[in-house]
């Protein structure tokens, strides 16, 4: 409320509305409302609302009207002496301007609780940009940490690829040496049994030139799947094939097998 705002406010803390018509005033220097003056002063005895002063004189509690008519003007005043007039006059003056500087006052206050308050909402949120941006960086840290984890894994994970891929490629090549071999077991097997004429030529050692010369280079390999590989020789006819690979016990005694 400034000073050039014509009207004062209910002085009941919860109220502070802006007076109009009827007001109640007090010689403590209060103001009211028309509903909270005669609701707090019909009591006996009257107590101020706002300063907690007992209000027991004639004249202590006085129910004016804020915009009193040009007759009740003419007249209220008139016959008094000029000093009089001045008294009054100045003393309804202080009753205002008091009016108007505890509502500069109130208004300060509020001022600077809002203040307060905003600065201690400042401070809170300042804090809790604080935390957010500690936990910001740990978790950034933590991402970090765990891409290299990741990293880590893919490095791992493409050496063992490259492993097993190198594996494949052993087994593959493995297997087409055991594949051709046990089909040119079988081939020796069938040449055997079954009379044929490169048969003849088994003795005169040109099917040893043939296929024995290439054994000791697979027995050489150490293939894990030894016993696999030798249980199906066996089975094809192994001892025929320890026969190729065994040239003084050929040319001796041919056709007597190895137990
Ligand atoms: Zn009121
Ligand atoms: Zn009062």
């Amino acid at each position: 409320m400034s000073i050039c705002d014509d009207t004062l406010l209910c002085n009941f803390s919860k109220c502070r509305t802006k007076l109009s018509g009827f007001a109640w005033v007090t010689a403590c220097s209060h103001v009211f409302c028309d509903q909270h003056g005669s609701g707090e002063f019909s009591r006996s005895p009257a107590i101020c609302p706002a300063c907690s002063s007992a209000l027991s004189g004639k004249l202590d509690i006085v129910r004016t009207e804020l915009s009193p008519s040009e007759e009740y003007k003419a007249m209220v005043l008139a016959g008094l002496r000029p000093d009089i007039v001045l008294d009054i006059s100045a003393r309804a003056l202080a009753f205002w301007s008091y009016q108007v500087h505890q509502e500069h006052m109130y208004q300060e206050y509020s001022l600077s609780r809002a203040e307060a308050q905003l600065k201690q909402m400042e401070k809170v949120l300042t804090q809790q940009n604080q935390s957010r941006e500690l936990e910001l960086t740990g978790m950034r840290g933590e991402i970090a940490s765990l891409k290299k984890v990741m990293e880590e894994y893919k490095r791992k994970y493409s050496e063992v690829s490259e492993r097993l891929m190198e594996r494949n490629r052993q087994y593959q090549k493995l297997q087409g040496l055991y594949d051709s071999l046990r089909l040119r077991n079988m081939v020796v097997g069938v040449g055997d049994t079954l009379p044929q004429p490169g048969h003849h030529d088994f003795n005169t050692g040109m099917a040893r030139q043939a296929t024995p010369q290439r054994s000791p280079q697979f027995l050489s390999m150490g293939y894990d799947g030894d016993s696999r590989f030798f249980s199906c020789l066996e089975a094809d006819g192994a001892k025929t094939f320890f026969q190729f690979s065994s040239p003084t016990r050929e040319r001796g005694q041919p056709f007597i097998k190895k137990h």
